[in-house]
């Protein structure tokens, strides 16, 4: 980070962190944080903090935006760069909030060259450098430990492109292996649209997760943090690699009784 950002931060900080009684009412609203440590806790809160401070919120669609719909989008979206950092989200400046999942209009021409069509709902967006949408009524169903996260999966796409290519693959730490990545999550993709093409099995992760790679991605980081005992369960190396990712361990955090201690 440079020194002049470096600076502007920690007078961001000086100006004052997330009031108490709004911290206080968000992690309890909020129990995908639950087993997180004091340090962890203290940590999220400053970059909360300058996430709500940093970043452009519009609503949009007749939504009327108050402090709260900001302070929880913030605190969910920096979850998962709680051990990365803010620089992670060098890529994302805007978020526009709209009230409800919204309807992409799409059109494509086939090679004989007639147009087709369609409607497809969308409940979050993620562009290549434009703004994320979230849909205000997903966020609202987000952060409760059921598997379900538009923030988290926005901004796991996010994190993906910020290696310049969205393909379910972020930028690796050192000493973590690209083909090892590739391979593990190749193989539960398969997996996963096997299961989902066979429509009759019960699946305890997302269907909409064999879209694409991206896609996968974006929905094992949903579960990692919001249900992080079924995808372990489901895909034991996603969860290890991801845990490599993000240097966090929901699933350890969340055996030990509840609360910040
Ligand atoms: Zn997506």
């Amino acid at each position: 980070m440079g020194i002049f950002r470096s600076i502007r931060r920690s007078r961001l900080i000086r100006q004052g962190l997330l009031p108490d009684d709004a911290w206080a009412w968000l992690r309890e609203d909020h129990p995908i944080l639950d087993g997180l440590g004091d340090e962890e806790l203290a940590r999220l809160r400053e970059l909360a903090t300058l996430f709500l401070r940093e970043k452009v919120f519009e609503g949009a669609d007749g939504l009327e935006l108050t402090d709260a719909m900001r302070e929880v989008i913030s605190v969910q979206a920096c979850l998962p760069i709680l051990h990365l950092g803010l620089e992670s989200y060098e890529n994302w400046k805007t978020l526009v909030v709209v009230p409800d999942v919204f309807i992409q209009e799409h059109k494509e021409f086939d090679q004989a060259g007639v147009a087709h069509e369609w409607d497809e709902d969308k409940s979050g967006e993620s562009w290549d450098s434009g703004p994320v949408v979230l849909s205000w009524k997903d966020v609202e169903a987000s952060g409760w430990g059921d598997g379900y996260n538009v923030i988290i999966h926005e901004a796991a796409h996010r994190l993906d492109l910020l290696d310049g290519e969205i393909n379910g693959r972020p930028a690796l730490h050192r000493g973590m292996s690209p083909v090892e990545w590739g391979e593990v999550f190749a193989a539960a993709y398969e997996n996963l649209k096997r299961r989902v093409s066979r429509k009759k099995r019960r699946l305890r992760i997302d269907s909409y997760a064999v879209e694409d790679d991206a896609e996968f991605f974006a929905v094992a980081s949903e579960y990692f943090f919001e249900q992080p005992e079924v995808l372990k369960g489901e895909y034991p190396d996603v969860y290890r690699l991801l845990s490599a990712y993000y240097l966090q361990d929901p699933q350890a955090r969340r055996k030990k009784p509840a609360g910040g201690a």
